[in-house]
């Protein structure tokens, strides 16, 4: 019935949501459903939202609010909006941006071709924000972003609720996916030739298998990594908490498990910490990083910071510095704080004015990309195997890799080296890639 019609997806946010707008595409395909590039020649037009800042939240209402225009989507073209901001504003979203059909939120879509149908069917307006689905994660992904390295969901949700954070309201609470179910998906992955995956939870190393099956997160990546072809292994993101040394041990033992660690800091400072809901002090976190610097594999570290958390004080500020010194992280994530209506921080009188927060980023970004140059610098001359997962739009024989520490390496060669493990000689930095030439070239 759909053979032939065309959808559009636009994505917002984290890994999770490219991986959903995935998710997404699968479902559409099996309907008859095409995917294409071009958002004007679109019968379904899909914003997958965020809800983490505001300033996203207000460039999706900006995008739905003049979406003919900012689309060149077709008259009959149906819209719709998923994802976590779907899953916070519900059937307001209705009366905010009539011209919305759809809200699916993010536990919702493997009912997308029921949904998708009634649309189709006449009916004006359709919503499911449901979060209680037990068919969550039956939804497996259809086109994947890329060919060589595929996302695999292996819970969903959050409890812990700290105080800055949507995410416990928009994707609901922590739910485990039955570890069978990954090792499937990822043996499918690797017999269609994917050779790397990341495994995705809000906090991934809370997963307990629901079937009682594997005993803990550790034991099931070392599961991953028995399946043949899987030649790389990322997980993201750990909650510093549930952080424990066998993290450090399987990295050291398993060679598929990449010596690359995600570990969200937030604050510098344990008042802001306690203030955040983050439930470990500065030094507890420190603790965490002493033992993967212990480490007989080089472990890279990436971080996510908010400054101008309500009341930071200057001097709250400088302990986020000195700890991202001490840490010495080789890439960051960093925003200035945003009040996410519904969160406990939402209420927080002692907000710090916007050009203050401004500020503490800049100096935040500028120190941190000083760091980042002094550890791009000691890898000259250093080789890695890279993963070739990329070539420059304008000349196909720019090539682009992933170490395992994730480090981006830029060098020159033929275009079939794209999907193969290579090796590569460092020869030039810069803050967030690394310049190199392959190795017996
Ligand atoms: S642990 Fe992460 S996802 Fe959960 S509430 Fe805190 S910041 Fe949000």
């Amino acid at each position: 019935m759909n053979q032939g019609k065309k959808f559009f997806i636009e994505t917002f946010g984290c890994q999770m949501n490219h991986h959903d707008s995935e998710k997404v595409s699968g479902r559409l395909v099996k309907m008859g459903y095409v995917p294409t590039g071009n958002a004007s020649e679109a019968d379904l037009l899909l914003l997958n939202t965020c809800n983490i800042r505001e300033k996203a939240n207000q460039k999706v209402f900006s995008r739905l609010g003049a979406v003919r225009k900012t689309y060149g989507a077709k008259p009959t073209a149906k819209i719709g909006l998923l994802g976590c901001m779907a899953q916070m504003e519900g059937a307001s979203i209705f009366k905010k941006a009539p011209k919305v059909d759809l809200v699916v939120g993010s536990s919702s879509y493997s009912f997308l071709p029921e949904l998708v149908s009634r649309l189709e069917q006449g009916e004006r307006q359709v919503i499911d924000v449901s979060q209680d689905s037990d068919r969550l994660f039956e939804t497996e992904a259809g086109a994947r972003e890329s060919p060589y390295k595929a996302f695999v969901t292996i819970m969903e949700g959050c409890n812990r609720f700290c105080s800055f954070c949507v995410v416990p309201y928009t994707r609901g609470p922590e739910r485990s996916r039955p570890g069978r179910h990954v090792l499937s998906e990822v043996e499918s992955l690797s017999s269609r030739g994917f050779r790397e995956v990341t495994l995705l939870g809000q906090t991934v190393n809370s997963w307990r298998d629901p079937l009682g099956e594997i005993s803990c997160f550790t034991d099931l990546l070392r599961r991953v990594a028995r399946i043949e072809g899987i030649r790389r292994i990322r997980f993201t993101s750990p909650h510093p908490s549930d952080f424990q040394p066998d993290i450090v041990e399987v990295i050291e033992t398993v060679p598929e498990v990449c010596n690359q660690i995600h570990l969200p800091l937030q604050s510098g400072s344990t008042a802001v910490l306690q203030r955040m809901k983050r439930d470990y002090t500065r030094e507890q976190y420190l603790e965490k990083v002493a033992f993967l610097k212990r480490s007989k594999r080089d472990i890279a570290l990436s971080t996510d910071i908010i400054v101008g958390f309500p009341g930071e004080t200057q001097q709250q500020f400088e302990e986020t510095l000195s700890m991202v010194e001490t840490v010495g992280y080789d890439s960051m994530f960093s925003f200035k704080f945003s009040p996410r209506p519904g969160t406990e921080a939402f209420a927080f009188q002692d907000v710090i004015p916007e050009a203050e927060k401004s500020r503490r980023l800049q100096v935040l970004q500028q120190f941190q990309r000083k760091i980042q140059l002094e550890r791009h610098a000691r890898l000259v001359g250093k080789e890695f195997e890279v993963l070739v997962d990329g070539s420059s739009r304008r000349d196909s024989r720019v090539l682009a890799g992933r170490t395992t520490q994730n480090k981006i390496v830029n060098f020159s060669g033929p275009p079939e080296l794209l999907g193969r493990f290579v090796p590569v000689k460092v020869t030039d930095y810069a803050p967030n890639s690394l310049r190199g030439e392959l190795v017996g070239c």
